[in-house]
C-alpha cells in the first residue's frame, strides 16, 4: 500500500441547506478528503490550523490514523468558509471566505514525508500547490483539485500548476470556466492540452464524466458514471473532496494508476461523496465502516450494469 500526501484547507464552515443549519463545524478540502482517503491507504496530511482548532477535531484525524506530522498550529483563527445551497444542492453559493492563518501558510513538507507516491493538492493557491511540488521527490501520481475562487482570481498561476500534474478533478462549472468554453469534451480537450493526462469532471447528483488522452490517439476516452441515487440528502459540502479522497485513496490502496484502476477509484470515489452527503460536516464519514462501502460499491456495479445486445439472439 503506497501513501498519500495531501495538502489543502482544514475549515471551519458554517453552512445551510433547506434542511438545516451548522455553524463552525469542521470541513476544508484537506479534511473531507483525508477522511475519505483513509478507509484505502495510509494519508500524510500538511495544512495549518489556528489556536482554536478544538483537541476533539484533531482526535479525528488521529482516529483514522492519518498522519499530523505535517499539520502547522499557527497563532490566529482557522480558516473560516460560510456557504448556502437551495434545493439545487449542486450549487453552492459562497457568502464569506476568511483565509485566517491561511493568508500566511507556507506548507512545509516534513523530510519524511518527500518521497509520497501520490499527492493530492487540494484547494488551496495555486502558487502554494507548486511550492508543494517543488519539495517533493517523484510521486507517480499528481492529482489537483480547485475551484472557481482560484480559477477567478489566479487563472495564470493555476495554469502554471495544471502543467505539472497528472490528473484534475473539478466539477463541470469550473470546467467551462477553466476552458472557456461551454461544451464539456471542448473544453475537457483543451485542459487535457495544459498538461494533465485526465480530467475527472464532477457532476453533483448527476455522476462524473473521467476524459483520458491516450497519445498519441488524437481521440479522448471517456467514462461516465451516475451519481447514487440517494433519498435522504443533507449536505454536499465536501462532497467534491470526499470523491477525490476515494478515488485517490483507491489509487493508492492498490498502487496503479492505469485505466482500469481509474475507473474502479471513480466508482470508490463516488462511493465516498454518496455517504458523505447524507448528513452534516464529517458526521457520515466518521461512523461509516469499511463494509457498507463494500456494499456500495457492488451497488453501484449493480446500478450500472447493462447486457449487451449479441447476448438476447
Ligand atoms: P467541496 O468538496 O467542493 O464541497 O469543498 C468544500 C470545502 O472547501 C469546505 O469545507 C470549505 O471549507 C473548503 N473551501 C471553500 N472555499 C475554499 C477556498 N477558497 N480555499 C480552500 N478551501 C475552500
Amino acid at each position: 500500500m503506497a501513501s498519500i500526501l495531501v495538502v489543502g484547507s482544514v475549515a471551519y464552515d458554517s453552512v445551510e441547506t433547506p434542511f438545516g443549519k451548522v455553524d463552525h463545524a469542521l470541513g476544508g478540502s484537506a479534511t473531507f478528503f483525508s477522511v475519505a482517503a483513509s478507509f484505502f491507504a495510509e494519508v500524510k496530511l500538511v495544512a495549518c490550523v489556528g489556536g482554536d482548532f478544538s483537541q476533539d477535531d484533531l482526535k479525528l484525524f488521529q482516529s483514522r490514523n492519518i498522519d499530523l506530522t505535517g499539520l502547522q498550529r499557527v497563532d490566529g483563527k482557522t480558516f473560516r468558509w460560510s456557504g448556502r445551497y437551495g434545493y439545487d444542492l449542486n450549487d453552492a453559493e459562497t457568502l464569506d471566505t476568511q483565509l485566517n492563518v491561511f493568508a500566511d501558510f507556507h506548507p512545509q513538507i516534513p523530510e519524511a514525508h518527500r518521497d509520497c507516491d501520490y499527492v493530492f493538492l487540494g484547494n488551496i493557491d495555486p502558487a502554494l500547490q507548486r511550492q508543494v511540488l517543488s519539495q517533493v521527490k517523484s510521486p507517480k501520481l499528481i492529482v489537483l483539485d480547485t475551484m472557481n475562487f482560484w480559477i477567478s482570481g489566479t487563472y495564470k498561476s493555476l495554469k502554471q500548476t495544471l502543467a505539472l500534474v497528472n490528473v484534475l478533478v473539478i466539477n463541470d462549472a469550473e470546467t467551462r470556466q477553466l476552458a472557456q468554453e461551454p461544451n464539456l469534451v471542448k473544453a475537457a480537450r483543451k485542459i487535457l492540452s495544459w498538461g494533465p493526462h485526465t480530467l475527472v469532471i464532477k457532476r453533483g447528483e448527476y455522476g462524473v464524466l473521467m476524459f483520458q488522452k491516450n497519445s498519441p490517439d488524437p481521440e479522448l476516452s471517456a467514462f461516465g458514471v451516475p451519481g447514487y441515487p440517494l433519498e435522504e440528502v443533507f449536505d454536499p459540502t465536501g462532497a467534491g473532496d470526499s470523491f477525490a479522497g476515494g478515488f485517490v485513496g483507491y489509487l493508492a490502496g492498490v498502487d496503479r494508476q492505469d485505466t482500469r484502476a481509474m475507473r474502479q477509484a471513480i466508482i470508490f470515489g463516488s462511493v465516498m461523496a454518496s455517504f458523505n452527503v447524507e448528513k452534516f460536516s464529517l458526521n457520515r464519514l466518521k461512523e461509516l465502516t469499511f463494509t457498507e462501502v463494500g456494499l456500495r460499491y457492488k451497488e453501484f456495479r449493480r446500478l450500472t450494469h447493462f447486457d449487451d445486445l449479441e447476448e438476447e439472439y
